[in-house]
């Protein structure tokens, strides 16, 4: 700030001489307070261009409407000596405003008096603005217009927090999908376009005025009413009854229509994600030019955008909507019933189709580790291991739908998609593990993976163990014992026995963890020269979320070998991360499987499956028929698949499983010290299982069953597996963080405390 010029200006245009020059912080433009001039005055400097000189025009224009209609509630510009609303000089535009004194809302206590004295007064703002004629700014396009929110995306990558990018381009793509549709049908006006609650002033009860018009545009009018919520929700426990109440004195002022406030959950999260781009690109081009004060006011809303961007996502859109309906008196729309669901569903389907939970849930929508139904409800998600991106992820979804408007095809034609996507999964896998069959489910690669072991061996019978689940075809359901406990149905298959004891737990290192493995290697040795294969996962899903003795995998694929069979790691449900040190299953034993089995997450819900196995095993199928498969490895599939590589590898979600299935693990054995009815904590990273007892010690498949319907009462969703159907299964979408965990180790400590399960 150079002072001389200042006063100079202030002196020659103004005939002004302050005694006193304050420089209050700004983002981008000089302000100062000027004192001892009669009343305080404002003065505001900025680089010289044309754009900002007519920029400047609209803005004193906009001011002389206002001071017409609603004097001292917004600044004044204060004229030249000659009548004029501005000065250039020395490249510099300066002009003066009058200063409006009051406390900001931002620190004021935002009672809902105070709000609903907010919302009339934006409302009545808004009567006047909507009467101004747009002129330049109709053509303006600002990163700060929330109708041009897209250009932000440009600065997505500054955003240093990975998992919070990914959010942040979620709400992208909502912002396309839920809010550009209704484009045309918003109405555009002049908005001030920046009501935070730094630029708004009150007098204890009532909001008297707003200053700064540094960010006017034509735009919906709607965003008035986003950016100011946006702020007030900031901090608040309950952001949507505070939105509630400044929307009704809003509406009473100015009404809303149905289709403005319908957009309005995703505009607030576009204002977060705007702030947070912003913020983060500010940061990053001024790179070490920032001073402490700067950072500090960049700052000043980053982190409370931060939280509520993270506890907006946390809202059901539906519960948002209604509860916004609400405050423009639309009454809310009748759920649909869910037993008038099911009735439809069971006139359609078989009942073999079976539903989760007491009561079924009917799911709406779904966001990274949160889903929602149609009753306005979020549920935290701690059961779906397909998920592992996130619901909804952004990256996945654009490269389904980017996908699927471009080319779909099949493996008769040559395209990138296919050799890129095999390239960076194989890249993933240890040698001799090199060669690629895609296919569009677990079921079906398990099926092919049986096939390429008969193929390459001559012989049919597979070693599977007992419990295990393999899908869902003729020859996976023939593998499976967890379906089929009547082995002489499949002649082909050999059970070995159940890896865990009679009670659903884990066998641990000892006599009778080497009883186990001696029965395998048994089962092996009496039917030498007849097996074509081993099938398992190294931590049985369907079984319990249940690890295999230490030993066994490693011994049995050593005897298994040696009499001319090869080995299959089903990888479907413990693959691609989830388990946190190890991105596949057979690497906790330190093997490398013939044939490995890989579907479930590979989509992050799009169906894929696949099969990865060795040169020999790939070359000597091929000398029978030609393997085709209509869906698998098409192009769409292909790019979804990358992305969710992508997607694991930006966002180090491995090692976020890694991290967080620490805290997990650590919180339920703490419950484990509490509750008598835990007997087991086990799993890795974020595939666990907790084994429950009843007061004798029996397996307890009704407190496991009580235990997950009642946590989904508290809108967790969690399962229960394993032989004995004693255990809760978690096994969450990778986004699930620490304070998830914390919720649901709290939620399951309350249960077991209310059914009086406590040492
Ligand atoms: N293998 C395992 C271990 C599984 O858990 C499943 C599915 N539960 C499958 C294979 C079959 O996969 P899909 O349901 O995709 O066919």
């Amino acid at each position: 700030m150079d002072l001389k010029r200042i006063r100079d200006v202030l002196k020659t245009h103004y005939g002004l001489k302050p005694i006193a020059i304050r420089c209050l912080q700004g983002y981008e433009v000089g302000t100062v307070l000027l004192s001892g001039t009669g009343d305080p005055l404002i003065l505001k400097y900025y680089p010289r261009s044309d754009s900002r000189t007519q920029w400047l025009a609209e803005e004193n224009r906009i001011l002389q409407h206002l001071a017409l209609n609603h004097k001292g509630r917004f600044p004044e510009v204060y004229p030249t000596l000659d009548g004029s609303m501005d000065v250039h000089a020395n490249g510099t535009h300066y002009r003066i405003l009058t200063f409006l004194d009051g406390d900001f809302l931002a620190e004021a206590s935002q009672t809902p008096g105070l709000l609903t004295s907010f919302g009339a007064f934006m409302g009545r703002l808004s009567k006047t603005l909507v009467k101004v004629k747009p002129g330049t700014l109709a053509s303006a396009e600002s990163e700060w217009d929330l109708q041009h929110l897209l250009k932000n995306r440009q600065f997505l990558t500054r955003v240093k927090d990975k998992r919070d990018r990914a959010l942040i381009d979620y709400f992208f793509l909502q912002f396309e999908r839920e809010v550009l549709p209704y484009r045309y049908h918003l109405r555009k006006a002049v908005i001030h376009n920046d009501a935070n609650d730094w630029n708004v002033l009150c007098d204890g009860r009532e909001v008297s005025s707003l200053i700064d018009f540094g960010d006017i545009c034509y735009s919906w009018q709607i965003n008035e009413v986003a950016v100011a919520l946006t702020y007030i929700l900031m901090g608040k426990d309950d952001p949507l009854s505070a939105a509630e109440v400044f929307l009704r004195a809003y509406h009473a002022e100015f009404p809303l229509t149905q289709e403005e406030s319908d957009v309005l959950y995703y505009l607030v999260a576009g204002r977060l994600c705007m702030s947070l781009c912003q913020s983060a690109q500010t940061i990053e081009a001024a790179g070490t030019s920032l001073t402490p004060e700067q950072e500090t006011y960049i700052n000043i809303s980053k982190v409370p955008a931060q939280k509520l961007l993270h506890q907006w996502i946390r809202i059901n859109p539906l519960k948002a909507r209604n509860a916004f309906r609400s405050a423009i008196g639309v009454p809310e729309p009748a759920p649909g019933l869910r037993k008038d669901l099911m009735e439809r569903r069971s006139r359609f389907f078989s009942p073999a189709l079976s539903l989760s939970y007491n009561t079924p849930i009917a799911m709406q929508r779904a966001a990274m580790q949160y889903m929602y139904d149609v009753s306005g409800n979020t549920y935290l998600d701690a059961y779906n291991n397909i998920m592992l991106a996130g619901h909804s992820h952004p990256k996945v979804a654009r490269a389904a739908s980017e996908g699927m408007a471009r080319l779909n095809t099949n493996t008769r034609y040559l395209y990138n998609a296919l050799d890129e996507y095999a390239e960076q999964l194989l890249a993933l896998f240890p040698e001799p593990l090199n060669k690629l069959f895609l296919v569009n489910s677990g079921s079906a690669a398990t099926d092919l993976a049986l096939r390429l072991a008969r193929y390459g061996t001559g012989r049919r019978k597979m070693l599977v163990l007992s419990q295990g689940y393999h899908g869902n075809t003729s020859a996976g359901i023939a593998v499976s014992h967890y379906k089929h406990v009547k082995k002489d149905l499949f002649p082909d298959t050999l059970i070995g026995p159940f890896p865990g004891t009679a009670d659903g737990n884990t066998l641990g290192g000892g006599e009778q963890s080497r009883r186990c493995i001696r029965a395998y290697l048994d089962l092996v040795q009496s039917h030498a020269g007849t097996l074509a294969g081993f099938i398992a996962e190294p931590i049985m899903g369907c079984g319990g979320q249940l690890p295999l003795p230490e030993g066994l995998l490693p011994e049995v694929y050593g005897e298994i070998r040696k009499q001319g069979g090869v080995c299959i790691s089903d990888e479907v449900q413990v693959g691609f991360g989830r388990l946190g040190k190890w991105t596949w299953g057979f690497q906790m034993r330190g093997l490398v499987p013939d044939i490995v089995v890989l579907g479930k997450p590979m989509g992050n819900g799009h169906p894929i499956g696949g099969v990865v196995t060795t040169a020999a095993i790939a070359d000597a199928f091929a000398e029978g028929p030609e393997f085709f498969s209509s869906f698998g490895g098409n192009p769409v599939s292909c790019a979804i698949g990358k992305a969710v590589l992508d997607v694991i590898e930006e966002e180090g979600l491995r090692e976020h499983a890694e991290k967080t299935g620490r805290i997990l693990l650590r919180e339920l054995e703490n419950l484990q010290g509490h509750h008598t009815a835990i007997t087991e904590v086990r799993g890795s990273g974020l595939f666990v299982g907790l084994a429950l007892a009843d007061r004798e010690g029996k397996p307890d498949a009704a407190g496991a069953s009580h235990l997950c319907n009642a946590l989904k009462d508290r809108r967790i969703l969690t399962s229960t597996d394993g032989p004995m159907n004693n255990v809760l299964k978690i096994k969450p979408p990778l986004p699930f963080d620490a304070l998830n965990t914390s919720q649901l180790c709290t939620e399951i400590d309350r249960i077991l405390k209310q059914t009086g399960s406590s040492c």
